[in-house]
């Protein structure tokens, strides 16, 4: 029986096992290998972070959604993959060999090298980070009480892109209860966002994203653009300002919150395994396998697919990661039956919403804008929809959003 080895249960991943299971019943044998026992939906990270939501409304134990008589459940580190002799090395395991391996281990944040990012600053790509800042905060406020540094009561996201724009929204609306831990009016509690770019939102139409930026500054949240990162050391962040030269003293702002959301990059084992990569993204081929090793498919965040005519691949998003497992698990099914490949993969988007907070968000979907309420909704149903497509009803009642009358 041939056997597929899948790396990684986050969207891609997961999605991929829960299609073979459906398409090739009795006639593979599947092993999932994950670090955690549980699935995180990667989208709703920042409402972890701030505390709006408890981790266990954002995971679900994986193996709910295995078939035992057809996957196994591997729980270790994948070190890397060794594609010509096909195996897989694991930390604590021995090696596994595979006739198609499905290669879908997520993203890690990328610091760009810059000086005490890492050390001094908080990254949110998977649940344990996102507890680690809801604590974080949660003892500044609580120090704050003792200390009366105003310090502690504010937040810095480095970052403005979809991440950190969520992540502020997020963190607005838990004011009133870091403002209660600290003893002071929620007015008090200072967000301020930070980023490189002049134009903010660049995915959506200016306009659609101007309406964003306004819903942030409604929110009192502080935003500075055109400011580039160059160092954090603790409790400070240094940019270099539009305008300012070479050499010029770089600005300084303090907070004794400091969240990383600058970007991120595909898994190192992409790299360990020695694929060619940028920022951890392997450009796959039609059928969506790196290129040269037609067994290994590469997909979601370590995958790069360029649009028709495009200049740059498609964004990192749930959405294309669940479109993605899809068609590996239709390809891989067609392989196995020795029948005809589907022909080249094409990804259509349906849309794309950011939230701000809990009942405001704006985005485009099927090439209308919505903004508001309804886009917060949207928002939700989106999220419903891809937890619906992991994890079935069972997941969808237990961890879907229906708090959709405010
Ligand atoms: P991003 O790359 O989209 O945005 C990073 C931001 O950080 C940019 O605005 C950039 O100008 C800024 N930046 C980078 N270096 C800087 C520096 N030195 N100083 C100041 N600013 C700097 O990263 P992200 O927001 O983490 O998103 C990662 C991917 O995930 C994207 O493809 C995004 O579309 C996707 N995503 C999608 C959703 C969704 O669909 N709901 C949600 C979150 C993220």
């Amino acid at each position: 029986m041939k056997k597929v080895i899948v790396l990684g249960a986050g969207y891609a991943g997961l999605k991929t096992v829960v299609e073979l299971q459906k398409k090739l019943r009795g006639q593979v044998e599947i092993t999932l290998v994950d670090e955690n026992p549980y699935h995180y939906e990667a989208t709703d990270l920042h409402e972890v972070a701030s505390g709006n939501l408890p981790a266990s409304k954002i995971t679900f134990p994986i193996t709910d959604v295995l078939n035992p008589e057809m996957t196994t459940l591997v729980l270790d580190h994948v070190e890397k993959v060794d594609q010509d002799k096909k195996i897989v090395e694991l930390r604590d395991h021995k090696p596994l060999s595979y006739d198609y391996c499905v290669f879908a281990l997520g993203f890690v944040s990328e610091t760009f090298g810059i000086k005490g990012a890492e050390e001094n600053s908080l990254p949110m790509t998977n649940v344990k980070e996102s507890e680690a800042i809801h604590n974080h905060i949660i003892t500044q406020m609580k120090d704050y009480q003792e200390t009366k540094n105003p310090n502690d009561l504010k937040l810095i996201i480095c970052g403005a892109g979809f991440t950190g724009i969520e992540l502020a929204g997020a963190l607005a609306d838990a004011r009133p209860r870091y403002a209660k831990l600290a003893g002071v009016t929620p007015d008090q509690i200072k967000i301020h966002i930070i980023d490189a770019s002049k134009r903010l939102l660049p995915m959506f139409n200016e306009k659609l994203a101007d309406y964003g930026i306004n819903l942030l500054k409604k929110l009192e949240i502080e935003i500075t653009t055109e400011a580039r990162i160059q160092e954090i050391q603790p409790d400070t962040v240094l940019y270099q300002g539009a305008g300012d030269s070479e050499g010029d003293p770089l600005h300084k702002v303090e907070a004794n919150t400091i969240i990383w959301t600058t970007g991120v990059s595909g898994s190192p084992v992409v790299a360990e395994s020695g694929l060619q990569a940028r920022r951890g993204r392997v450009m796959d081929t039609e059928h969506l396998t790196a290129p040269d090793h037609d067994d290994m498919y590469m997909v979601g965040d370590v995958a790069a697919v360029m649009p028709p005519n495009g200049k740059r691949p498609y964004p990192t998003t749930a959405q294309i990661a669940l479109s993605m497992a899809n068609y590996v698990a239709k390809d891989i099914a067609a392989r196995v039956k020795g029948i005809a490949r589907p022909a080249a993969y094409v990804y259509k988007s349906l849309g794309t919403v950011a939230s701000v907070g809990n009942t405001r968000a704006f985005g485009e979907a099927s090439g209308h804008s919505f903004k508001g309420y309804p886009a917060s909704v949207l928002k939700k149903m989106i999220m419903n929809k891809s937890l619906m497509e992991l994890g079935g009803f069972k997941e969808l009642f237990a961890k879907g959003r229906f708090d959709l009358y405010h």
